[in-house]
């Protein structure tokens, strides 16, 4: 026993944000003048600045490889937020496996999942606000008439479930999950997310839900409809969101909402995993498929996984849906006899006579060479416009063209910094560079030879629209007006409030055709549009990326979706493809909406490859001044590890690759390179990556290294 030491009570281990690399990371000593329970809030000096801290660990722990620091030179915590209720044990359970699986330090897990304001305020700062947030709960809204169980019923009542929705809802209530409801577009989820979430709600007065969506903007109407619903149950404070576009000071208000236990419902984007919900009692994960789950920057987690891991861990229920599940879900919710460990759930009509739009396939081999809308399909939109109803066109390029070209020389627009092009935008006569956004005005003439001849090569969503307007010059809408389109992208949805408002217009009906990219064919529930149709879709078909095929399946699947919402309108609706490979068992398996067709090719073309969900993958990305440099440091540390007893026992339940280019290998003049690690075994992957960081760390303290920008690991990466 230490005799001379102040009372080891008092010695205090604090988490604070220091990345994984840093000699610092993990957790550090201070001094308290009480004992304070782990989960607290606390500020702590750290070198000049005083940090937001989480307490971690109730006893002093020792770390054998840190020498044992003289107790004369810790320093004490500077503040204690002793108004908030601590972070409980599942909360630190999460952040710990997170910073674990996906290899960063939990210190930077945990402070970048509170909320940022949280890191300024002091003690007195947090009391004023939270004795203000108290005062505006406290009016009249929470305790309206409306939140007794009786209204519940009634409100919950309004809609008649259809027959599938009763069998899912029944099977979410017998068992324990996690679920997979794979629900056709319109089959009616959303009604399934809310009941399941009204009788946990109703159940216990203090339970709380989680209700995560890809991206906030993109799916307004879900957020409106738990809003109307829920907020007319339990008040309107009790609903909130939580998301990357809402202010600081917003941000912090959900926050304390949910964990003082005031929400009841959060709802939120991949973010929103990480909140501190002491009643949570569901989870649910809408669009489960959704690449945006995936954080591409600091840890690299994938929300969706990591809410089925907390699922588990607090022994909740896990639902996630989708209409186009990923195949990592669609293989986990096989049969439980053939190892699955989700339980599907299957939602495969519409509600209602709403009807899946037919799929028709235009053989662009066949159509006038050079043509951007075919004929046949120039005439199917005609129609719809003279009958007053909506078209959607969509093609995954913004700007007018993504290249411009001399046509005597052969110069290219090439973005001086990147190993891009610049892509030509028309409006503003730029050329833009999408990766690093270096932009110049379009030169009179070819900068290599004189030429003023240069010309716009392939097309983006400005340049369809603007064909799109000559082509359809004549055509009238019923009202005898001309044909009104709108396109929606990026560039037309910078400003604030811009999206809603064009949203706004394609509702009321404003709009005959609308053009965009992808961005308008995931999620709106637009209830005019029987004809949708993609311009292009034929890339993805041979990419090198073995994902690509299923996010175009899961695109061309919800664009799909988006015809046909509304039985009153729908004769028949319509999805178009303009393909050169019309045959193609992609758009074969589109045209049969069959899902699981397209799942079990898939699934099998994995599994002879040996590729995730069958292997897991990881990636270390590095970025350097050269590649020589990047792809050096990754394959010298490859080598390293065969040296490093830990790693080179693990060698063989992997496969590591030589380090390559990125397929974008250079932005912003930083070249970047990429090692690609896969194993048939989670735990040999994860057991190698944690051994394998300090390989990487020495290794970057080579001379030839010094000049690396930075690495990361990805574990499980989307994108290859
Ligand atoms: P999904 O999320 O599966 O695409 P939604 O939940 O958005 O489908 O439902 C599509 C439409 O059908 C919505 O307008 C919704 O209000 C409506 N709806 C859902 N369930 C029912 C039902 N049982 N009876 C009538 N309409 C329903
Ligand atoms: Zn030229
Ligand atoms: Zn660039």
């Amino acid at each position: 026993m230490p005799q001379a030491t102040p009372n080891p009570a008092h010695l205090t281990q604090v988490l604070v944000n220091s990345p994984a690399y840093s000699p610092m990371a993990g957790v550090l000593t201070y001094l308290s003048p009480t004992k304070l329970v782990p989960g607290s809030l606390v500020r702590v000096p750290l070198g000049q600045r005083e940090l937001l801290g989480v307490v971690w660990h109730d006893t002093h722990t020792t770390d054998p490889l840190k020498p044992e620091l003289e107790p004369s030179r810790l320093r004490p915590i500077s503040a204690t937020l002793e108004t908030l209720p601590p972070l409980n044990a599942h909360w630190r359970a999460l952040i710990q496996f997170a910073a674990s699986y996906y290899q960063r330090s939990a210190g930077e897990v945990a402070l970048a999942a509170l909320p940022p304001q949280l890191r300024e305020f002091s003690p007195i700062q947090l009391s004023r606000k939270l004795k203000k947030l108290a005062k505006t709960s406290a009016k009249p809204a929470n305790s309206a008439p409306g939140t007794s169980a009786s209204s519940l019923q009634n409100t919950t009542n309004s809609v008649v479930l259809s027959a599938e929705q009763t069998r899912a809802i029944a099977q979410f209530n017998q068992n324990s999950g996690p679920f997979l409801l794979f629900g056709a577009t319109g089959s009616g989820k959303t009604e399934v997310f809310m009941r399941c979430s009204a009788e946990l709600l109703d159940r216990k007065p203090e339970a709380q839900v989680l209700v995560m969506v890809p991206e906030i903007n993109l799916t307004p109407q879900l957020e409106e409809r738990f809003r109307a619903r829920f907020g007319q149950l339990f008040g309107l404070d009790a609903v909130v969101s939580m998301h990357s576009g809402m202010t600081p000071a917003q941000r912090l208000n959900s926050w304390l909402a949910a964990h003082s236990g005031a929400a009841r419902i959060v709802l939120g984007t991949r973010m929103a995993v990480f909140a501190s919900m002491p009643q949570l009692q569901l989870i649910i994960v809408d669009e489960e498929h959704d690449p945006s789950y995936k954080s591409h920057e600091g840890a690299r987690y994938s929300a969706r996984d990591l809410a089925v891991y907390r699922g588990h861990q607090e022994g909740i229920k896990v639902l996630l849906g989708s209409a186009t599940p990923s195949l990592e879900s669609w293989y986990h919710s096989r049969p439980a006899t053939d190892g699955g460990r989700y339980q599907r759930l299957e939602m495969p009509s519409r509600v209602g006579s709403g009807q899946l739009p037919l799929v028709r396939r235009v053989d662009m081999n066949h159509q006038p060479k050079s043509c951007i809308i075919a004929p046949p399909l120039l005439s199917a939109i005609a129609l719809r416009v003279a009958r007053g109803e909506q078209s959607m066109l969509f093609l995954n390029r913004r700007g007018y063209a993504p290249v411009l070209e001399c046509t005597d020389c052969g110069w290219k627009s090439n973005c001086a910094n990147c190993s891009a092009f610049r892509v030509f935008h028309k409006i503003d006569r730029t050329l833009r560079c999408h990766h690093c956004g270096f932009t110049e005005r379009v030169p009179r003439a070819c900068p290599a030879c004189g030429n003023p001849d240069i010309a716009p090569v392939g097309r983006g969503t400005e340049r369809l629209e603007e064909h799109l307007a000559e082509l359809l010059v004549d055509i009238r809408r019923p009202d005898g007006q001309a044909v009104r389109i709108v396109r929606i992208d990026a560039d037309t949805t910078k400003l604030k409030g811009a999206l809603e408002s064009q949203l706004a217009q394609v509702h009321a009906g404003d709009v005959d055709v609308l053009v965009g990219t992808q961005m308008i064919a995931k999620g709106h529930d637009f209830r005019r549009i029987t004809l949708v149709a993609a311009v292009n879709p034929d890339n993805a078909l041979f990419s090198s990326d073995f994902r690509a095929p299923e996010r175009l399946f899961s695109l061309l699947m919800q664009a799909a979706g988006r015809a046909g919402r509304d039985a009153s309108v729908a004769g028949q609706s319509e999805m178009w493809l303009q393909t050169f490979h019309p045959t193609h068992p992609l758009y074969e398996a589109l045209k049969m909406h069959d899902y699981p067709a397209f799942a079990q090719s898939q699934l099998k073309e994995r599994q002879q490859a040996a590729m995730p969900p069958m292997s897991f993958q990881a990636l270390v990305r590095a970025e350097g001044r050269t590649q020589e440099v990047a792809q050096g440091f990754l394959n010298a540390a490859s080598l390293a590890a065969a040296e490093q007893s830990d790693t080179a026992a693990l060698l063989a339940h992997l496969t590591i690759y030589p380090a390559v280019p990125m397929s974008m290998a250079r932005i912003a003049n930083v070249e970047r390179a990429q090692m690609l690690i896969e194993s048939p075994s989670r735990t040999a992957l994860q057991r190698f990556l944690t051994a394998w960081q300090s390989v990487l760390h020495s290794t970057r303290q080579q001379p030839e290294y010094k000049s690396l920008i930075r690495w990361a690991v990805d574990v499980d990466p989307l994108l290859i």
